[in-house]
């Protein structure tokens, strides 16, 4: 068994979509990024790099690359799990938070389960999404931004679920 941690971070800017573990959620501003800056599928990419071993979403996907300029943050994810899965790692769960203040996600965070779980090929019953606010402290208290966490388990070539 392989476990891998993710973190990701963006500010918040006006003029762009809120999407999040690939769901678009209605908001006044969206996140800056070069990707559709989908924090929540980054740190889950990380996750699962992480547990195998093959990086960070940095090196997979380079922010300079035109090639990834909006690209969907989700189709990035399903890309790393393929590498995942060609080096012979399944995926088991993951478990994810999202610590912001605006807007609430309780709403959506089944879709985002849903979303994340079909590009891992995996039931959303395997997936875990929570968000909790900064309880108005720092820069997320201040609604600048929003932070991901997120770890993820794997069993290892020939490992059994
Ligand atoms: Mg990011």
């Amino acid at each position: 068994m392989r476990v891998g941690i993710g973190y990701d971070s963006h500010p918040f800017a006006k003029g762009r979509k809120l999407i999040l573990g690939g769901v678009e959620i209605p908001s006044a501003k969206g996140l800056a990024g070069h990707s559709d800056a989908d924090a929540v599928a980054h740190a889950v990419t990380d996750a699962i790099l992480g547990a195998a071993g093959l990086g960070d979403i940095g090196r997979m996907f380079p922010n300079d690359d035109p090639q990834w300029k909006n690209a969907s943050s989700i189709d990035l994810l399903n890309k790393a799990f393929l590498k995942v899965q060609q080096a012979g790692f399944r995926f088991v769960h993951a478990d994810v938070t999202v610590i912001l203040e605006q807007p609430k996600l309780a709403p959506h965070l089944s879709a985002m389960a849903e979303c994340l779980a079909h590009a891992l090929g995996a039931d959303s019953a395997h997936i875990s999404v929570k968000a909790k606010t900064n309880e108005g402290m720092g820069w997320i208290g201040r609604g600048e931004g929003i932070a991901v966490m997120a770890v993820a388990t794997l069993t290892g070539p020939g490992g059994a679920v």
